[in-house]
């Protein structure tokens, strides 16, 4: 069978761009969807609640539903956060109609009415003024709460949908390689070949490299994208609470005096505990969780500067990595731990020093040490100028006690270069999602899924009857 249309990854890109294909073109065409992993039902990870899944595929990361379907489910309702889709696309408000409608498209599938937060009211607009005098922007998102049971309820009526408008799912089918073979594509499996008129190519994060190295031999065009680099800030939960109080996770942004630079507040876990990560080429990283069950008295935030690289060396991922590797071998094969007074005085930490300190590290496997001695110094430099600045808003989080986790990275894959549509360089083939470098969050990854299903039905000589894509095509 030939379809009309195979789409890689049944994550939010791959699922929005099945439904935009079915809900347009009625029946009248033929898609598959093919994931690593397996249907959300199927899917379950005891050592995921603990960070530490080890299943091959990784339930977290593969399946339907995609990576997250097990996370808290927040779909951010903005097109800059989660990815630059008004970029893209070149329009805020076409951008922000495209994000409204997938809001409309989980809630169709049982996501919670209710469960919207915006932050506002007089406490919200003072934190966001007394933060402009120091420089940085408190940034207010509209959210939906999905919840992890939530998120699983709504993925299997998506699918179930889906399935009943004739869209075949292959799970456990990892696709190795994609070929162009005359007019046809054919996608190479060990369960068989599979050929299509069209492909989207949306893997996710965790098919990034499998989508650099088939881009790359096909000849889709590629360019790096920002790398972002820092610390995980760790502080007792009560000084963090009139941010977190306000939203659940507060994004703080500020262009530093010093370089100019980016630098913001990611994944703010309120109680939550930092959890080491390890990579396949043996690097150790960091990063933070909450957990349903148990709390710690802390709260831990990621603190990250974006790195964009031009000539010579554009590749930030290589450069990432070369950071990762000197804080590993720093420290010993685990993350390295700071006081932030440490840091600013210039001389290592100790256990000694850590234990004197007010805040108890929730990560213990790590060696205290001198981050100066690990990231760049710009990066540093960003990071202090951050916490004494924002210290006059959220007293005590520049304390001499604030413990800093190093290394923090956030790699994000190549981009593909993609046109309005989402069609990439290669006739044919579409990208979406975070694996095609276009988005960070559910929320982007399922409206580059969107786009692309448009694209792929003008490609298919399709009609499209439908205001959104009227707009985009302006
Ligand atoms: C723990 C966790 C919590 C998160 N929480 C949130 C949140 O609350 N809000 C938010 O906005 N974002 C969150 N994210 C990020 C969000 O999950 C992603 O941005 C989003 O899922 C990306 O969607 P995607 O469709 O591009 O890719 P993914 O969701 O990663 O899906 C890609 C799919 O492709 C499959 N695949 C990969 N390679 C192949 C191949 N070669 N052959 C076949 N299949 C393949 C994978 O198995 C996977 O199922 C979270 C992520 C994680 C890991």
């Amino acid at each position: 069978m030939i379809y009309d249309a195979a789409i890689v990854g049944a994550g939010p890109a791959g699922l929005f761009a099945a439904y935009e294909l079915v809900k347009n073109a009625g029946g009248g065409l033929s898609v598959v969807v093919l994931d690593k992993g397996y249907m959300a039902r199927q899917r379950h990870c005891p050592l995921a609640k603990v960070g530490k899944c080890v299943c091959v595929p990784c339930h977290v990361t593969h399946g339907v539903g995609g990576a997250g379907l097990f996370s808290s489910g927040i779909i951010n309702l903005r097109p800059d956060i989660g990815g630059d889709l008004h970029e893209l696309i070149g329009s805020w408000s076409v951008a922000m109609d495209i994000i409204n409608y997938v809001d409309d498209v989980f809630v169709k599938f049982g996501a919670p009415v209710d469960r919207v937060f915006e932050p506002s009211g007089p406490t919200f607009s003072d934190y966001q003024r007394s933060l402009a005098k120091v420089g940085a922007q408190l940034v207010p998102i509209r959210q939906r709460h999905i919840g992890t049971d939530g998120s699983i309820r709504v993925i299997e009526n998506f699918t179930s949908y889906l399935m009943e408008a004739g869209v075949r799912f292959m799970v456990g089918t990892a696709v190795e390689h994609v070929s162009k073979d005359g007019g046809l594509f054919r996608l190479k499996t060990r369960r068989g070949d599979v050929e299509a008129r069209t492909v989207l190519m949306a893997p996710g994060r965790a098919g990034a490299e499998w989508f650099r190295d088939e881009a790359r031999r096909i000849g889709v065009e590629l360019n790096p994208n920002p790398l972002d680099v820092g610390v995980r800030v760790e502080v007792p939960k009560y000084v963090m609470d009139p941010l977190t109080d306000l939203y659940m996770d507060p994004k703080v942004i500020m262009y530093t005096r010093s370089h100019d630079d980016k630098v913001r507040t990611f994944c703010v876990n309120p109680g939550g505990f930092v959890v080491m990560e390890n990579y396949d080429d043996r690097t150790v990283g960091v990063n933070g969780e909450t957990y349903l069950d148990r709390k710690s008295s802390n709260t831990n935030f990621a603190l990250l500067t974006s790195i964009r690289l031009t000539d010579p060396l554009e590749d930030t991922i290589e450069y990432g990595k070369s950071i990762a590797r000197l804080a590993t071998k720093l420290g010993g094969g685990r993350p390295i731990i700071q006081r932030l007074g440490d840091l600013e005085d210039g001389r290592r930490s100790t256990w000694d020093r850590i234990r004197r300190s007010i805040v108890e590290p929730t990560l213990k496997f790590v060696t205290p040490g001198d981050i100066g001695m690990a990231l760049p110094h710009r990066v540093v430099d960003n990071l202090l100028e951050f916490l004494n600045k924002v210290d006059n808003v959220v007293p005590g989080l520049a304390s001499k006690y604030t413990l800093l986790y190093a290394p923090e990275i956030k790699y994000y894959s190549m981009r593909a270069v993609v046109n309005k549509l989402m069609e990439t360089t290669v006739e044919g083939i579409f990208a979406a999602g975070d694996g095609a470098g276009l988005s960070r969050g559910i929320n982007v990854a399922a409206a580059t899924g969107v786009i692309a299903a448009w694209g792929i039905l003008v490609k298919l000589g399709k009609d499209i009857n439908n205001e959104l894509f009227n707009k985009i095509k302006q």
